[in-house]
């Protein structure tokens, strides 16, 4: 028998047979993202067929806590009621045209609305598909930039050790996470690597706040001696995502913007991850009033709906790719889907719904709540350290609390916390050994505190055995 599409259907039919087959074709035809295939070809895969809210629905219409927002990229909950009308109305209109020789009107209103919401002084949109190219897209703008002003040396990047900035080679190259970014070395273009201030476990083995952020005097040592041939300091704004969601001391981000100011250095903010709330502000930088040169932006932009990014640029940095044709400074960068309209009309609506449903007010009791609920977590045996900045938080998990020492990664305890937490009905992603937990930020106090008690559970249930 075919697999019927039409759930209520397939209840009164009882197709069996149906859900059987594109179980089995579920683990013949994909190639997964961070999958080892051996692994996901003998297990169950968990087919998600509908979501609502926080909740997400396999096929057999088994409900689940959606504990990473499907992936950081949901804000508002799965069919909020105004993203889907935005999408169909566009529907009605058009789905897509280029942006390469013209452009449209979804397009048009969503720039003037992102740079009304985006720190002060950043004032041009450039749009693309995914968190990876908006870095390209800051990479290549940054080289670009320095050329125009008669600065031709200034090419390389420097970034952070533990940074993660998507998976095509440009952003991998100034990638910092060995297990992800390594293996890859011979293809990469040489940047300059600085030590992150991951404060748990300290590069200078120094303790807040009497180190007095030594970690950024580490930058200054680098920019003295590189300044001359380096085009941009790249960074995650306030916490490191993919590295473990590393949160940095209060400071450390406006010494930065500080340092690269003095020393003649575009900063580029990645707040692929932070942007759109995530933090408890619209956006990472916000929180030490800082304006970068460049900002890329991504996963939460469509409220979670579409695939879109944009890299948004000062009005200094876009000044100086204006000229001739002849003159050759035309940006020579560009995607198929750019300025996609379904994707800008759902970003848009996304945007509005901040406004009207004054999200991010309605964010700080959830995120002080968070803070409470998660309080017994950290006199637990196993538990290193946990982390939280606005509604993202983690637990890292250690073999022994009293000297730090790490679990080994084969062990995978991050894997089997969420194992058990979705034997509990939560999904959750691990990072190595570190458990994040992300919300929706539409999520209620009760299925806050629900969510923080699977987390707690699955913790226990894994490490107390
Ligand atoms: C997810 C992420 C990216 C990459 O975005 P994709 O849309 O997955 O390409 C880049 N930077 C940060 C900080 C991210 O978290």
């Amino acid at each position: 028998m075919k697999y019927n599409d039409n759930p209520m259907k397939r209840k009164t039919t009882n197709d069996p047979d149906g859900i059987r087959s594109i179980k089995e074709d579920a683990r013949r035809y994909i190639w997964h993202p961070f999958t080892q295939m051996a692994e996901w070809e003998k297990a169950m895969p968990l087919i998600i067929e509908r979501g609502k809210g926080v909740y997400l629905y396999d096929m057999d219409g088994k409900r689940y806590l959606d504990g990473a927002s499907s992936l950081w990229v949901n804000l508002h909950g799965h069919r909020k009621a105004a993203l889907d009308r935005a999408i169909k109305n566009q529907l009605n209109k058009i789905a897509h045209s280029t942006l390469l020789g013209l452009t449209n009107v979804p397009a048009i209103r969503l720039a003037k609305k992102l740079i009304s919401k985006a720190p002060k002084g950043l004032a041009k949109v450039f749009f693309s598909d995914n968190g990876s190219t908006a870095m390209e897209v800051a990479l290549k703008i940054a080289f670009q930039y320095w050329r125009h002003r008669g600065k031709p040396r200034k090419t390389k990047f420097i970034s952070l050790v533990n940074a993660y900035h998507g998976d095509t080679i440009g952003s991998v190259s100034i990638g910092g996470i060995e297990l992800f970014h390594g293996l890859y070395s011979p293809l990469l273009f040489p940047t300059v690597k600085v030590g992150a201030p991951y404060c748990y476990r300290c590069f200078l083995n120094k303790t807040y706040p009497e180190c007095r952020l030594a970690c950024a005097d580490a930058v200054e040592t680098i920019l003295s001696e590189h300044h001359p041939e380096t085009a941009a300091v790249v960074i995650e704004p306030m916490i490191q995502g993919a590295a473990g969601m590393l949160t940095w001391p209060p400071g450390y981000l406006k010494q930065i913007r500080d340092l690269c100011t003095r020393y003649h250095v575009l900063l580029i903010a990645d707040e692929v991850f932070t942007g759109f709330g995530r933090t408890g502000t619209m956006f990472a930088s916000e929180h030490e009033r800082v304006t970068p040169d460049l900002m890329a932006v991504a996963k939460g932009l469509t409220g979670g709906y579409m695939p879109l990014a944009a890299t948004l640029a000062t009005q200094e940095i876009y000044d100086a790719f204006r000229g001739e044709y002849r003159e050759f400074k035309t940006f020579f960068h560009g995607h198929s889907y750019t300025g996609n309209q379904l994707g800008c009309a759902a970003a848009l609506a996304n945007l509005e719904i901040f406004e009207k449903e004054r999200v991010l007010e309605k964010l700080r009791p959830k995120i002080e709540a968070l803070a409470r609920f998660l309080k017994p977590l950290q006199g637990h045996p196993h538990v290193g350290e946990v982390r939280q900045i606005g509604l993202i938080a983690a637990v890292e998990l250690v073999k022994d609390r009293t000297t730090k020492e790490p679990y080994p990664l084969e062990e995978r305890w991050g894997w089997r916390a969420a194992q058990e937490a979705l034997k509990r009905g939560m999904i959750l992603r691990p990072l190595g050994n570190v458990v994040p937990l992300l919300p929706p930020l539409s999520v209620t106090l009760p299925q806050l505190k629900k969510m923080v008690s699977i987390l707690e559970e699955s913790i226990r249930a894994v490490t107390e055995t």
